[in-house]
């Protein structure tokens, strides 16, 4: 017997390939030595270890298009509140989970429901009430507002002089200006996010990143586009992939973001940096792709850029506008960097191509792999414009989910919440499609991401009309955005994301097979076993492997 030769037979091996399907993956170390019939396997491998599949179905490993590992790991931290149904629930979750995590120096919370308080504001002396010695932050689950105590607002260091900042808005009693415990919109970037980022400690986000890794194994993930690093987060991965002797749990590409500055020479100055990391860092388990650029913000809270305004008649100014992008794409293009923009209004994607266009135009025919992030609402002649200038749209099947449009819908209130999340519109128009999950801001299990990716149905509540059904993906298409087109967002196309001959034997073994079973299995379909060039990661203790 070889030990360097796995066969893995009769299983039912969706490929994600031209040739579609296969029986037999024959691993040779870290490589896929052959994908075929099982009768050539045997030939080709006689003294191979074989492991029976039992006619399970195989895909390639998911790839994440688009995440963020170390704020996945703090999120998958918190304590969950979506299920508690009133302020009594969360009272004495909060309670319990104090009790448990007794040393922590302060507690973090999350996905509470306004509809769970019937009415109530939420304050901080409710919280008080249970938690008075610590810091308590709750996330409520439209991550625009936190809910804190008195403790984690004199941690905040706000106060009733402390002023609303430009966007955003701190709750106050009206008659004496004090702090209630509610903090909204920029006052949670500008001064939750900064505290706990400065608070948190390098163990603390190793802990975090260790954590989002063994939870993307667990669910058959195996590469992940992270798509805010900055220096906190890159050391993490480091320390990890020296900690790894140069591999980590899962292939990471990541892209170094910029932060808009008033100058273009502080801009360019941030290219330059991401310039010497893609340089330096370029493996095969970890490597710094290029750029991100947020051109706008969400439409959930009117930030995101319209041609059209708001159905309040508001519209939101975009971060960046063409003539400060210019200079920065430019010169990420020039210097092979990819460059992924957030663009979820309409006019921000238009932005966006413009500054794309000219860059393309200024240098050139070099090799290149842009990419636009959400996407949510974009005109038609956009869509095409994407398509003709070969950038890769990056969705987030999961940000359709039903269960999360209502506010979407009623912020835009037109015409425009009818061609909401037009996936199948960019690949009819010859652009790349690569879906992912942007967690934490959207749970991050790719199974349930098909689900709502081929159903437009809700992962939260299935029992909900679906959202714009005419835009569902077949189940093998949506598949491929989130393997092969995946793999190939961030240029991975060479080395994973199908299985096919030459690639890393990066696979996922399914426990239930949603081909025949249908779509609302792939919410209850589990994991047996996650491979990652080669070796196995994940293997599900209840499976009967022989
Ligand atoms: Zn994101």
């Amino acid at each position: 017997m070889n030990e360097r030769i796995t066969h893995y037979r009769n299983g039912k091996i969706f490929t994600a390939a031209e040739d579609g399907w296969a029986e037999s993956i024959v691993v040779e170390d870290q490589q896929l030595r052959f994908v075929g019939e099982t009768v050539f396997a045997e030939i080709l491998a006689p003294d191979a270890v074989v492991v029976d599949l039992h006619g399970a179905v195989v895909l390639p490993g998911f790839v994440d298009a688009h995440t963020h590992l170390v704020m996945m790991g703090f999120a998958l931290q918190k304590l969950d509140l979506l299920d508690a149904t009133d302020l009594a629930d969360i009272q004495s979750s909060i309670q319990r989970f104090a009790e448990s995590n007794p040393d922590s120096p302060r507690l973090l919370g999350r996905s509470w429901l306004f509809s769970a308080l019937n009415g109530q504001h939420p304050t901080r002396e409710m919280i008080d009430a249970v938690v008075p010695d610590r810091p308590v932050y709750l996330d409520a689950n439209d991550v625009h507002s936190v809910w804190v105590n008195t403790a984690a607002l004199r941690e905040l260091g706000i106060d009733a002089d402390t002023p609303d900042p430009i966007g955003g808005r701190i709750g106050r009693d009206p008659e004496t200006g004090e702090a209630t415990g509610m903090l909204y919109e920029t006052a949670v970037m500008l001064y939750v996010w900064p505290k706990l980022a400065e608070l948190a400690t390098d163990q603390d986000r190793d802990t975090a990143l260790a954590l989002a890794f063994r939870r993307y194994l667990e669910d058959g993930v195996t590469g992940a586009v992270d798509m805010a690093l900055g220096p906190d987060e890159l050391h993490s991965l480091e320390r990890a992939l020296e900690a790894g002797k140069g591999t980590l749990p899962l292939r990471v590409a990541a892209h170094w973001l910029m932060t808009r500055e008033d100058n273009e020479a502080d801009n360019v100055r941030q290219v330059h940096d991401a310039i010497e990391l893609h340089k330096r860092i370029q493996g095969p388990w970890l490597r710094i792709a290029g750029i991100k650029i947020i051109v706008d913000g969400v439409i959930d809270s009117c930030t995101a850029a319209m041609k059209e305004p708001y159905s309040d008649g508001t519209n939101a100014e975009p971060i960046w506008d063409v003539e400060s992008l210019i200079p920065v794409v430019t010169a990420a293009d020039a210097a092979g960097l990819q460059i992924a923009m957030h663009a979820i209004g309409d006019e921000a994607s238009e932005i966006g191509l413009t500054a794309l266009e000219y860059a393309i135009a200024t240098n050139g025919d070099i090799p290149r792999r842009h990419r636009m992030e959400h996407l949510e609402s974009i005109t038609k002649d956009n869509v095409n414009r994407l398509a003709r200038l070969g950038i890769v749209a990056s969705m987030q099947p999961v940000h359709a989910d039903p269960a999360i449009q209502e506010n979407w819908r009623a912020m835009l209130g037109d015409y425009r919440v009818n061609r909401a999340y037009p996936w199948p519109e960019f690949t009819e128009a010859g652009a790349v499609l690569a879906l992912g999950s942007d967690a934490p801001t959207a749970p991050h299990p790719p199974l349930p991401n098909m689900f709502v990716a081929t159903t437009r149905r809700s992962a939260i509540d299935p029992s909900l009309a679906p959202n714009l059904p005419q835009y569902a993906l077949p189940l093998a298409d949506a598949l491929a955005h989130a393997t092969r087109d995946a793999a190939y967002s961030c240029r991975w196309e060479n080395l994973t994301g199908q299985l096919v001959r030459g690639k890393a034997a990066d696979f996922v073994v399914l426990k239930q097979d949603p081909f025949t079973e249908g779509a609302d299995s792939l919410l209850t379909t589990e994991i047996a076993m996650t491979v990652v060039a080669g070796s196995v990661r994940y293997l599900d203790t209840a499976q009967n492997q022989q």
